[in-house]
C-alpha cells in the first residue's frame, strides 16, 4: 500500500533526526527534503508540498532559535501539524441525528466504488444503533440494482428498488418516502454513474436532488485518480453541491495522497475512506487521526469506536467453554469475530508502535484462509454446526458434500474438524478445572 510505504519515509526522515547527535540546520534541511519528495512521490501536488515546506521552516525557524528549546520535539510537532494542515479541509463534516430521516445521497463515476460504498456506510451507522436502508436509484446499469441487493442481503440491511420502472427519479422517490414511513434513520440513496461526466449525469443527478431532497450528498471518488480528485469534484460540486467526499481503494497501488490532498484543497471534508473491497473496510476519516496513524503513532480512538461497534458476539461460546462444550457452530462464531475485527495489519495500525513492530508481514494470506475456514462451515446444515464435529469422521461424503457446497477441498475440510477437535480438547480441559474450581468454592 502506497499511504503506508509515505508514513514510513517520512517517520524515517523523522527518527534519523531524533536519532543524531546534533540537531543543525543541515540535518534539518535533509529531513525536510526527504519529507518533501517521498509526499511528492505519493502524488501530492508540488505547491501544496513547497507550501508545506515553507510552513515547517516558519515554524521551527532554525536561525532564531531559543538555545533551551527541545528542537527534535519542535521539528517533530511541526512536521505532524503541517501533514495535518495538508489533509485538512478545515471544515466540519454533517453528522446524521437519531429519531428523524437523515437521507443520504450518493453521487460519483462508475466504478469508483459508488454502491460498495453504500452498503459499508449503511452497514457502519447499522452497527452504531441507526436504523439504515438502501434506495438503487441506478436504472442505467443493468445489475445494478442485483449489485446493491446482493451486498444489502449480505449486511442484513433494508433495500428497495426496481427490475422494470427505467425513471431513477420516480424510483428514488418512492423508495425514500416508503422508508421514511418506515421512520428510518439512515437513508441512502445510490445513484448511477457514467463512464464520463456526462451532460445527462448530471441532469439525472440534480432531478433525484430536488425530489429526495437530500440532508447530505456525499461524492464518491477513486484513489487512483490522484490530483485530478479537485478537477473531478469541482466538476460535480458545479452540479450536485455534495458536502462530503469517500475516497475508496486507498489500499490499492495508486498513491492516495493525491487524491486526499487535492480534495482537502477544495475544502470539502473527507468523511471516510475506502480500505479494500469487505464490507468493513471503512475508516471514518478524521485529519489528526489520519497523520496519527500514516506516522505509526496509532488511533486509539478509532480503535475503541471499532471495537465497540463490532457487537462481538462471545456469550454463547463462554457459556459452552464452562461446560466443558466447543461446538462447531463456537469456532465459526470465534472466526467470525476475528474476521470482523478486520485484517490484523489494519488494527495493528491504530495501536500505537505496532505496525513498526509487525513490518511487512502481509495478512492477505491469513485473512484468506479464515474466510475459506468460514465458507466451509456456512455450508453445513444447523444440526452439523451444533454437533462435537464426530458426524463428518464417520461419513466421507459428507465432507465431499460440505467441499463441494463451499467450493473449497475435502482437505481443507478436514484442516477445520482439526482445529475445531484441538479447541474442542482445550475446551473440555478448562470446562472440567472450572468446575472443580466451582467445587472447591474458588470465585471465577
Ligand atoms: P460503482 O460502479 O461506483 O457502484 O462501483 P462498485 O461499488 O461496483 O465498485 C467497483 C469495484 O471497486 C468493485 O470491484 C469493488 O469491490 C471495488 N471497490 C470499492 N471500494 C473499494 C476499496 O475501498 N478498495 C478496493 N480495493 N476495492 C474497492
Amino acid at each position: 500500500m502506497v499511504l503506508a510505504d509515505l508514513g514510513k519515509r517520512i517517520t524515517s526522515a523523522v527518527s534519523d533526526l531524533a536519532r543524531s547527535n546534533v540537531v543543525d540546520e543541515k540535518v534539518f534541511d535533509g529531513m525536510l527534503k526527504e519529507i518533501c519528495s517521498a509526499l511528492i512521490e505519493a502524488d501530492v501536488n508540488v505547491k501544496l508540498v513547497s507550501n508545506l515546506r515553507k510552513s515547517i521552516k516558519h515554524t521551527v525557524n532554525f536561525k532564531e532559535l531559543n538555545p533551551n528549546v527541545n528542537k527534535k520535539r519542535l521539528i517533530q510537532k511541526a512536521v505532524f501539524d503541517e501533514l495535518v494542515k495538508l489533509v485538512d479541509p478545515h471544515s466540519e463534516p454533517f453528522k446524521p441525528k437519531k429519531g428523524r430521516s437523515n437521507v443520504i445521497m450518493f453521487v460519483g463515476l462508475q466504478g469508483s466504488g459508488k454502491t460498495t460504498t453504500c452498503t459499508k456506510l449503511a452497514r457502519h451507522y447499522q452497527a452504531r444503533g441507526f436504523k439504515a436502508c438502501l434506495v438503487c436509484a441506478d436504472t442505467f446499469r443493468a445489475g445494478a440494482f442485483d449489485q446493491l441487493k446482493q451486498n444489502a442481503t449480505k449486511a442484513k440491511i433494508p433495500y428497495y428498488g426496481s427490475y422494470t420502472e427505467t425513471d431513477p427519479v420516480k424510483v428514488s422517490r418512492e423508495g425514500v418516502e416508503k422508508f421514511k414511513k418506515e421512520r428510518f434513520d439512515i437513508i441512502i440513496v445510490d445513484t448511477s454513474g457514467r463512464h464520463q461526466q456526462e451532460k445527462e449525469l448530471f441532469a439525472e443527478m440534480v432531478q433525484i436532488q430536488q425530489a429526495v431532497t437530500p440532508d447530505q450528498t456525499i461524492m464518491v471518488l477513486d484513489a487512483s485518480i490522484g490530483q485530478a480528485a479537485e478537477a473531478q469534484s469541482k466538476a460535480f460540486k458545479e452540479s450536485a453541491d455534495f458536502g462530503a467526499i469517500i475516497i475508496t481503494k486507498t489500499d490499492g497501488h495508486a498513491a492516495g495522497g493525491g487524491a486526499i490532498s487535492a480534495v482537502a484543497a477544495t475544502r470539502t471534508p473527507i468523511v471516510f475512506i475506502g480500505t479494500g473491497e469487505h464490507m468493513l473496510d471503512l475508516e471514518r476519516f478524521a485529519p489528526q487521526a489520519f497523520v496519527s496513524k500514516l506516522l505509526g503513532m496509532g488511533d486509539m480512538q478509532g480503535l475503541v469506536e471499532h471495537v465497540q461497534s463490532l457487537k462481538l458476539d462471545q456469550k454463547d461460546t463462554m457459556k459452552h467453554i464452562q461446560e466443558g462444550i466447543f461446538t462447531v457452530r463456537d469456532l465459526r462464531d470465534q472466526l467470525g469475530n476475528i474476521m470482523k475485527m478486520g485484517p490484523l495489519s489494519k488494527m495493528a495500525g491504530m495501536i500505537p508502535g505496532l505496525s513498526q513492530m509487525m513490518g511487512d508481514v502481509g495478512d492477505e494470506e491469513g485473512s484468506m484462509k479464515l474466510k475459506r475456514m468460514i465458507y466451509i462451515m456456512d455450508s453445513m446444515t444447523e444440526k452439523e454446526l451444533d454437533s462435537d464435529g464426530k458426524c463428518f469422521t464417520d461419513s466421507p461424503t459428507r465432507m465431499t458434500r460440505i467441499a463441494h457446497g463451499s467450493g473449497t477441498s475435502v482437505r481443507e475440510v478436514e484442516d477445520v474438524l482439526t482445529q475445531h477437535r484441538m479447541m474442542a480438547g482445550m475446551a473440555k480441559k478448562m470446562g472440567k478445572n472450572m468446575a472443580n474450581m466451582q467445587k472447591q468454592g474458588v470465585g471465577m
